[in-house]
């Protein structure tokens, strides 16, 4: 199929259509959803403002990892890993997956490290704490680091995410799935108390299930079914150095706990960075600024270079961006039926690309009558809010 026509615009007869299902939203969810459902034998319409991927999935540094803080989070990569593995074979592009492992660092926070590596060994996570000594017998571009503990998990690594946005599109296309781009959801359809299908400026979509997967404007599209849940977006931004500024392929992603900044190998000999750098302030999704902050750029290139010793904190930029983590307020995701008919899919924080698998899955799962209860999800729910929250993950990075 061509890409045109995949992409057909508007329609302009404005008629009313059915399916059994209404994704709203073309980002890695949204897609990963109607990748499972279309499997299950549903039939699928997917509503997106813009194009896939131009939210926040393209945005993105392609991470897969296996090591978080909670357990759930631990376990939604592990089943979601399998698929990025084998991603050619079930989507039919190579996305460039690479294996770098993940390696924690730190001077001043041993504790973190011992009880993150005795959460991953419960996980059945393969991973070792490292001395100062091992870290730079294993990789002798860090020997000349203050680094006295480390914290190595050799599963993990990153990929081009565009080319997994264009393997789900091209595959749940060809499975059936409808794709209706440039196109905003705008009302939600009610009747006898179940949301049946949504309003657009293009007519009304009547489904039996409707599937918010809005990234950072999952919010708003609650509000249109008139529940209010709290999903706050962090502006987070990337960068890549020049090539003179070479990182060697073989160092895992390296992630300086303590001054939280993070550095890899980009595929190609240069270096991405990137790093909280103790600010996660929530931000407006509708009045972000999508370009790269030159106060953020001088003090993460300063602070990669300080914790890691590899590239030199006046290299230059090659390229950068910002985007939003659309989590919120305990950095865990919602995933629920939250009216009858109407199932949320959103906040995923830094983690929605690397779990997209399986949360595709579970939504498949909430619209099942015989239910495979692959996941405990009863701690995603929407009304978790109404009690004192939680902070239950604490590793994004
Ligand atoms: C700098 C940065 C680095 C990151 N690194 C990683 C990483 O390494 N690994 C990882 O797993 N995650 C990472 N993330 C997080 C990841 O990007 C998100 O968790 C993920 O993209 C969320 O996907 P989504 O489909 O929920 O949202 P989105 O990709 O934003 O998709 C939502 C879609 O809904 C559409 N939409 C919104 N409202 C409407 C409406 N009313 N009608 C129709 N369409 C609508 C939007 O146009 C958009 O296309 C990173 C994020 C950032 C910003």
């Amino acid at each position: 199929m061509k890409i045109r026509e995949k992409f057909a615009g508007k329609s302009s007869s404005h008629k009313s259509q059915t399916s059994d299902v209404v994704i709203i939203g073309a980002g890695i969810i949204g897609l990963a959803a109607a990748y499972s459902l279309s499997r299950i034998g549903k039939s699928v319409q997917i509503i997106e403002r813009s194009k896939p991927g131009v939210g926040q999935s393209t945005k993105t540094g392609g991470g897969i990892r296996l090591a978080h803080g909670s357990e759930l989070n631990i376990q939604l990569s592990q089943l979601s890993l399998d698929t990025w593995l084998n991603f050619e074979k079930h989507f039919n592009i190579d996305p460039f997956y690479r294996t770098t492992g993940h390696l924690f660092l730190t001077v001043e926070s041993e504790s973190a490290l011992l009880s993150q590596a005795a959460l991953l060994e419960r996980m059945k996570v393969d991973c070792g704490l490292l001395t100062k000594s091992q870290i730079s017998s294993y990789w002798p571009q860090l020997s000349s680091t203050n680094f006295l503990k480390g914290l190595y998990c050799n599963e993990g690594g990153y990929l081009d995410q565009h080319r997994v946005i264009k393997g789900y599109v091209d595959t749940v296309v060809s499975n059936g799935v409808k794709l209706l781009t440039g196109t905003q959801v705008e009302g939600l359809l009610k009747v006898n108390e179940r949301i049946n299908g949504v309003k657009t400026s293009a007519g009304e979509f009547h489904a039996e299930w409707t599937i918010n997967a809005a990234g950072p404007h999952a919010g708003e599209v609650a509000d249109l079914a008139g529940c209010q849940i709290p999903l706050v977006s962090r502006r987070h931004e990337l960068l890549v150095l020049e090539e003179s500024a070479a990182v060697p392929e073989k160092i895992p992603w390296l992630i300086d706990i303590d001054r939280q900044v993070h550095m890899r190998p980009d595929g190609s000999g240069r270096a991405l960075i990137g790093g909280f750098l103790g600010r996660d302030e929530a931000t407006d999704p509708n009045a972000y600024d999508p370009d790269l902050s030159e106060g953020w750029s001088k003090e993460v290139r300063r602070e990669a270079s300080h914790s890691f010793c590899i590239t030199d904190p006046e290299s230059s930029v090659l390229r950068g961006w910002s985007g939003l983590y659309p989590g919120t307020i305990d950095y865990m995701p919602v995933i629920d039926e939250t009216l009858p008919g109407f199932i949320t899919a959103a906040g995923f924080s830094g983690t929605g690309l690397m779990h997209a698998p399986i949360v595709g899955e579970i939504v498949a799962d909430l619209t099942m009558t015989t239910k495979r209860h692959l996941v405990d999800i009863t701690s995603l729910s929407s009304t978790r809010f109404t009690k004192e929250s939680q902070i239950l993950e604490s590793t994004g990075f």
